[in-house]
């Protein structure tokens, strides 16, 4: 299998990795290859389906492959951290796909590294399986993420809490896998020679044409800073929750990276948390934008000293971007909001007719997903909302309020950005525990429904609807260790 790998992490920033490989495992079984993804990379995805056991297992290593496990840091929880990286990941080696993007290639759950911190490397078949749904779930959304590629069972067991489970490794493609702590890793020990040289790389990979901007360090940091604006807006507006929006876990592409405890959010409610570990909820759903700027504001510390010689002048110049984060997050969901409305143009209230559906839906505690798609029916019918909104006559007004705002076509303009299927938490719970079992059929036919969730589609009903009253209440998710 030839994937013709350019490997410029490794060629141009050594010191920023240890090379390493992955631990032998005894049985690899190849579970799934993302065809669709093969495809845009480029690949065979019929010779993969025959050789990605030995593949994406780490077993064998395809020509022209570099693994190495990079290093960084990151505030986790507020805490920091000088030293994560790579402890159950390697980076194999980058390609191009079809339409002349880098990507990188990833194995997480290959094994112990030097950055393992006594665990042991490893992943297990649920969090693998979950990753690989959820990112295909944002890819269908339209949202920037890292996808997965394939996923692969070790035959080895591998011990945790709730005992031996199956071991297995996800092969992900990501824009690249640098974060906000790649560049901490480095500003902490001072060496601002490899954040410069860090800068210099991520400019090129990520922002091209700021290389050219007067101040290119200074334009990058507020590139990043609207990338991400641009994502937790998207998050929000889909009511996803990442669950741990630690500085290691930020990608400076933009994508969202390393789905562990997430999830979406049923009924509104802004202080949703799911993560067995965030119990102060820091990273409940509407803390995300404010932790957003938090973690752009640690980005700008690291990077400081690169944006002026004078340390004053360079603190100005990073609170003038950070500054603007707040406006450039609400810009965007307000956009959002609009499309999700099915709005005409932009008018002054739109923020209040907004707010005033938020609050409706918080009190009732709506069903997020079905309270926006059932808006392109509420275009016509007065009742549309029933089903969804046990208080719906105190919309009227609000209806009336908003009739007088839609767009041509309205109905049509809201089901194409308002999914009608999402990854519900107890459709999620069910597949894992079907692919344990040793079952992926209901985890292809939710992966089926995500990949084009705004088209219903008969056979489907049951995918579209709410779990059952107080599941969610009681749901908690947690990280893949
Ligand atoms: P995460 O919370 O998954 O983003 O991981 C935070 C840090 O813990 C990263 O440095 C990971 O590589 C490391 N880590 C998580 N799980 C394991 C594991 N099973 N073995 C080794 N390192 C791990
Ligand atoms: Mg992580």
């Amino acid at each position: 299998m030839t994937f013709r790998f350019d490997n410029s992490y490794a060629r141009e920033l050594e010191g920023f990795y240890v090379d390493w490989q992955a631990a032998p495992v005894p049985a690899p079984r190849l579970l799934r290859l993302n065809r669709d993804l093969a495809g845009d990379l480029g690949l065979d995805a019929d010779r993969l389906e025959a050789e990605g056991a030995a593949i994406f297992s780490g077993k064998r290593l395809p020509e022209g492959a570099h693994p190495l496990a990079q290093a960084y840091a990151g505030h986790q929880f507020g805490g920091f951290s000088p030293q994560l990286g790579d402890g159950r990941a390697l980076l194999i080696g980058e390609v191009t796909d079809r339409s002349g993007r880098r990507r990188d290639l990833q194995l997480k759950g290959s094994g112990r590294t030097p950055f393992s911190r006594g665990a042991d490397g490893k992943a297990t078949l649920g969090p693998v399986l979950r990753e690989y749904l959820v990112g295909e779930a944002m890819h269908g959304l339209g949202i920037p993420t890292t996808r997965a590629l394939a996923a692969v069972a070790t035959g080895e067991p591998v011990l945790r809490q709730a005992g031996e489970l199956p071991g297995a490794i996800l092969t992900r493609v990501a824009a690249s896998h640098i974060r906000v702590g790649t560049f901490q890793f480095f500003a902490a020990r001072s060496d601002m020679e490899r954040v410069r040289r860090l800068a210099d790389y991520a400019i090129a990979r990520h922002y091209p044409a700021l290389a050219e901007a007067p101040e290119p360090y200074l334009a990058f940091y507020e590139a990043v800073a609207d990338a991400q604006a641009d994502l937790v807006a998207r998050w929000m507006l889909v009511g996803f929750i990442h669950g741990v929006m630690n500085t290691d876990n930020m990608a400076i592409s933009g994508e969202t990276i390393d789905y562990g405890p997430c999830a979406f959010m049923e009924g509104f409610e802004p202080g949703t948390v799911f993560s067995s570990i965030d119990l102060q909820g820091r990273y409940a759903y509407g803390n995300q934008p404010f932790i957003l700027a938090w973690n752009l504001a640690r980005l700008g510390e690291a990077l400081l000293p690169l944006f002026d010689a004078d340390a004053g002048r360079a603190a100005e110049k990073a609170n003038a971007v950070l500054g603007t984060v707040g406006a450039r997050y609400q810009a965007r969901w307000l956009e959002g909001m609009r499309a999700k409305l099915g709005l005409a143009g932009a008018e002054e209230g739109d923020l209040s007719l907004a707010e005033d559906l938020l609050a409706a839906m918080q009190r009732a505690r709506a069903d997020w997903t079905l309270t926006f798609r059932r808006l392109a029916d509420a275009v016509t019918e007065d009742e549309a909302l029933r089903p969804v909104f046990q208080e719906a006559d105190t919309l009227q007004n609000w209806l009336s309020r908003w009739r007088r705002r839609l767009a041509p076509e309205a109905a049509r303009r809201i089901r194409a950005v308002n999914p009608i299927y999402i990854a519900r938490n107890h459709r999620v719970e069910e597949a894992l525990a079907a692919a344990h079992a040793g079952d992926l059929g209901p985890f292809d036919r939710l992966i089926g429904a995500l990949s084009d969730p705004f088209t219903e589609r008969a056979g489907l009903e049951d995918l579209a609807q709410p779990a059952p009253a107080g599941f969610n209440e009681g749901y908690r998710t947690f990280c893949g260790t």
